[in-house]
């Protein structure tokens, strides 16, 4: 678990794209981070990274409606796709919001998982919902973080965790679930496990010399 976690901590800012041009190569592998603006994104993705201000970059000016890209190494990175439901946003932005989501999350070989974020006092919006149902359609694996956990009592969060793992969206094996603080720092270890799985992060070098990696040989091998 160190492994992971001394990983996921390098994460740097590489690149935004504004189009599937601009996307860097598709090599190794990647985890995208996806919610509802406000929902906890960006503090979900840098408490996971354990820095301040890592996805903040991304809310600098003229970044807000961009993908992007944050290395762990060269063939390991996480992904922030830009927030949904800006209250000011025409209805063509939003077409070309869900336009480039849904293309990135279509083609992305190196796309090996997603961690959704959602408020668990508000969670499976229509947004969320259209979101899950994306990926189940594209058989990419989940992970909900129903985060801000900490504005609930512990009876409070564990009733809204059981609620959701009931929830009709989540008829899916490929989705896991868990709850998440940014503020207190609650399900970091989970969180990263989930991660680790899907960049390859668990293996030490001795493990690895014994047992052959898995090559991927297309996203339908790595996703699962
Ligand atoms: P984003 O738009 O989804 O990237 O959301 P942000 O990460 O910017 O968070 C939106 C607001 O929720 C900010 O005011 C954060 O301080 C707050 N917030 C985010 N995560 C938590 C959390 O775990 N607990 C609490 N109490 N507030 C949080």
């Amino acid at each position: 678990m160190r492994a992971v976690t001394t990983k996921v901590t390098q994460a740097r800012f590489l690149l935004g794209a504004r189009s599937f041009a601009q996307f860097p190569p598709d090599r190794g592998s990647e985890v995208a981070f996806a919610g509802r603006s406000n929902a906890g994104k960006s503090s979900a993705l840098n408490t996971a990274a354990g820095q301040r201000s890592l996805a903040r970059t991304s809310k600098t000016p003229g970044r807000t409606r961009e993908i992007n890209f944050f290395e762990l190494d060269e063939s390991r990175r996480l992904v922030d796709l830009p927030g949904y439901g800006y209250a000011r946003v025409s209805e063509v932005e939003r077409r070309r919001w869900a336009h480039m989501v849904e293309r990135y999350l279509e083609g992305r070989q190196s796309l090996h998982g997603v961690v959704l974020v959602m408020d668990v006092r508000h969670p499976f919006t229509d947004f969320d919902q259209r979101f899950i149902e994306w990926c189940r359609r594209l058989h990419l694996p989940g992970h909900i973080l129903l985060t801000k956990a900490d504005k609930l009592s512990n009876s409070r969060a564990q009733a809204a965790l059981l609620a959701s793992r009931k929830h009709p969206a989540m008829q899916t094996d490929r989705f896991t679930l868990q709850l998440f603080s940014a503020q207190k720092r609650l399900g970091v270890e989970a969180l990263h496990a989930r991660l680790g799985d899907w960049l390859n992060l668990h293996q030490s070098p001795l493990r690895k010399k014994r047992a052959p990696v898995q090559h991927s040989g297309g996203r339908g091998c790595n996703r699962g």
